[in-house]
């Protein structure tokens, strides 16, 4: 048994001969034994551990289960239609094809990615590539060889008819016809079909940015009888973590975009001083600014009479507000001219939470108790008179003018009725082309939408479900401050993206630690599982999550599964030692955590090293890989020791563990301890 350089450094001697008194390693081996860990799933409580709702896994601290708060139901009404089944006909033969790949004349710039990555994967599994022709004239028969990608001509002489309209912009259509497949859809959908075929042909998938798996020395593969149709439950699934935030290649492959593909250049959010710059108008139109000057007055400092006249006796627009509409309208009409490729608008508030308090303003605020109503009147004037330029300019394209639920405007002008949200009248009802994006920073993303103490944030949804037909929605899924400590939404997660899809949202931003490049805690999971349930948010998360241990850790998986489950079994008790669910919480302490949780996770992780010892010889590359990716796992409960515990080591001891520490998070590129703050400062101060 090779006992070498320990990765945790000589840290371990110390604190490993600590663990060995109450037998770690033992402890878990007869946990194993009984087919469970302690911490994990299923036998014991007789579920099969692919339970109802995420926290059906989790233990309490008295080692009784719990059910999860009322599970959300599946939402129906979605398109995940998929036939897979085989034909007679052979794809691939002893190692060869006779398939050719068809693109249309003139492919899309996704039709001809959707090409490049069908020959990269076919070629990385088989060693073959398909020979690729560009050519509206091939007419289809029913010995004809084809992959057909895109509009072509092959497609409409098949007589297959794609429908555009319902599968959308990233949807797609895979069709087998007689000896040819066709993939079909809208713009960047086609390239996802792509992903979705080499999946069922090679087992090719994104796990994290870095790791995917594929088939390699594949022979024969049989043509697949496919009827797939898919459609994306949300339209814009921005990547939460850093991995893939910033890492293109990888986003790319796990269907998910930056945030920065969404906005109008010149109009993300917080835009109001890029709509109405202060420079440019401030000078002559003092009144379109709140009298502080940090954020506009929507109302124009008009008249209270003008104000009320016009919501209740459909008066005029005051006078002032109409050149300030005017002056915003004419902004929209120069920043959607210029940046045709996107299509989210935002009039939004600066990040400052102060909101104008004139007396139009305040008239205003409290007609509808809140601030927000006055930027729902102003967007409402300014998206109606957008409409049939937009029409006229740009026939077809849908325009979304996005406003913040946010610090001052997070309450929606809405009250309850008969225990259902109603708008407070039609003045605060959004148009269609007007999109709220909720961001509700103070809210507890880690108890599930349906707990009894989410009740606010819940109705908070639904409130101003009421007052629009469109959401975009930014929830936060990590300590802002201190991103190495792991933030429990586990349990909430599926929950709350069905609520999510209910109530319409098109756009999601789950911010985690987005710039951080290598995460911990199982951040990865976390960035695949919501990569997946984006796409289709009814997905079997702990099916997903077994999955995903299987594929990435091959013979660690029980152990990595079981590290894991400790830690969320970990992180479920602190809610019973009063640790809350914002991410403002101070949830690195004490009181928390013990030393030994973190000694046990690390002796865990070790084993699994020790596991993977046998790839390095028979699959160099993956074990170079694994190490790294357990290592990584490593860097959470080490420096949760360090922040705790570093008191109880000797001088020698702690030397030893931060030289290793910092060795480590350097190379695995554990960049940033917060968002704001860098690992090379938080070393330096050591
Ligand atoms: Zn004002």
């Amino acid at each position: 048994m090779k006992k070498k350089i320990r990765i945790f450094s000589l840290m371990l001697m110390a604190i490993l001969a600590v663990s060995s008194v109450v037998g770690c390693s033992k402890k878990d081996d007869d946990n194993a034994g009984a087919g469970n860990s302690s911490t994990n799933n299923s036998s014991t409580s007789g579920d099969n551990g692919n339970g109802d709702g995420p926290d059906k896994n989790v233990v309490t601290p008295d080692g009784t289960y719990v059910d999860h708060v009322e599970p959300e139901p599946d939402v129906v009404g979605t398109i995940h239609e998929r036939s897979i089944g085989s034909t007679e006909y052979k794809l691939f033969n002893g190692g060869a094809t006779e398939y050719k790949i068809v693109l249309a004349n003139n492919p899309t710039m996704y039709d001809g990615k959707a090409a490049a990555e069908i020959n990269m994967v076919a070629s990385e599994a088989t060693g073959v590539q398909f020979l690729s022709l560009k050519d509206d004239s091939v007419a289809y028969s029913d010995t004809a060889k084809y992959i057909s990608i895109g509009d072509t001509g092959y497609l409409e002489s098949a007589g297959i008819t794609i429908d555009y309209d319902a599968v959308g912009p990233q949807g797609y259509e895979i069709i087998t016809k007689g000896q040819s497949i066709f993939i079909a859809g809208g713009d960047k959908g086609v390239f996802y079909g792509a992903l979705d075929l080499l999946d069922i042909l090679f087992n090719y998938e994104y796990f994290t940015a870095a790791y995917y798996t594929v088939d390699k020395n594949v022979k024969d593969v049989v043509l697949p009888d496919l009827d797939i149709k898919e459609k994306p439950d949300f339209l814009n699934r921005i990547s939460p973590y850093g991995e893939t935030f910033m890492n293109s290649y990888g986003r790319d492959r796990m269907r998910m975009i930056h945030d920065s593909e969404i906005f109008v250049q010149g109009a993300k959010t917080h835009s109001a001083f890029d709509i109405l710059p202060p420079a440019t108008w401030k000078e002559a139109y003092p009144e379109w600014y709140s009298n502080d000057g940090q954020q506009l007055c929507l109302t124009a400092h008009s008249k209270v009479e003008e104000y009320e006249a016009m919501l209740d006796n459909d008066g005029a627009i005051p006078e002032k507000l109409e050149a300030m509409i005017q002056a915003a309208v004419e902004k929209c009409k120069d920043l959607l001219t210029a940046d045709p490729d996107h299509d989210i608008l935002s009039i939004s508030q600066m990040d400052v939470n102060v909101w104008c308090g004139c007396d139009s303003c305040t008239y205003l605020i409290e007609r509808y108790g809140t601030p927000a109503a006055t930027q729902m009147i102003f967007i409402n004037n300014v998206a109606e008179r957008m409409e049939p330029w937009i029409e006229e300019n740009f026939p077809g394209r849908e325009v979304f003018f996005d406003m913040l639920a946010y610090h001052k405007s997070e309450k929606a002008p809405a009250k309850e009725v008969d225990g259902k949200w109603v708008a407070i009248d039609e003045h605060v009802k959004l148009r269609p082309n007007v999109q709220v994006f909720m961001a509700l920073i103070g809210a507890d993303y880690i108890s599930g939408i349906n707990a009894p103490t989410n009740i606010a944030m819940k109705n908070t949804f639904l409130s101003w479900a009421a007052c629009s037909g469109n959401f975009a929605v930014w929830t936060y899924d990590c300590y802002f401050g201190n991103y190495l400590v792991p933030y429990d939404s586990w349990g909430a997660m599926s929950d709350m993206m069905k609520f999510l899809y209910k109530i319409n949202a098109h756009t999601l931003f789950i911010q985690g630690n987005y710039n951080l490049r290598t995460s911990t805690n199982f951040d990865s999971l976390k960035n695949y599982v919501y990569a997946k349930l984006q796409w289709n948010v009814n997905l079997d998360m702990q099916e997903l999550i077994h999955n995903y241990f299987e594929s990435m850790y091959r013979d660690m998986s029980d152990t990595m599964e079981t590290v894991y489950w400790n830690m969320r079994t970990e992180l479920f008790s602190h809610s019973f030692k009063g640790r809350g669910g914002s991410i403002w919480e101070n949830a690195l302490q004490e009181k928390y955590y013990s030393k030994q949780y973190f000694v046990d996770q690390l002796a865990l992780l070790e084993s699994a090293i020790d596991e993977a010892e046998k790839y390095k010889t028979t699959d160099p590359t993956y074990y170079a890989w694994v190490v790294d990716d357990i290592l990584g796992e490593t860097i959470g409960p080490r420096y949760g020791l360090l922040e705790l515990y570093k008191g109880t080591f000797s001088e020698y001891e702690r030397a030893a563990f931060i030289e290793a520490f910092s060795n480590d998070v350097t190379r695995l590129t554990v960049d940033r301890v917060s968002e704001g703050g860098s690992m090379a400062d938080y070393l330096a101060n050591l």
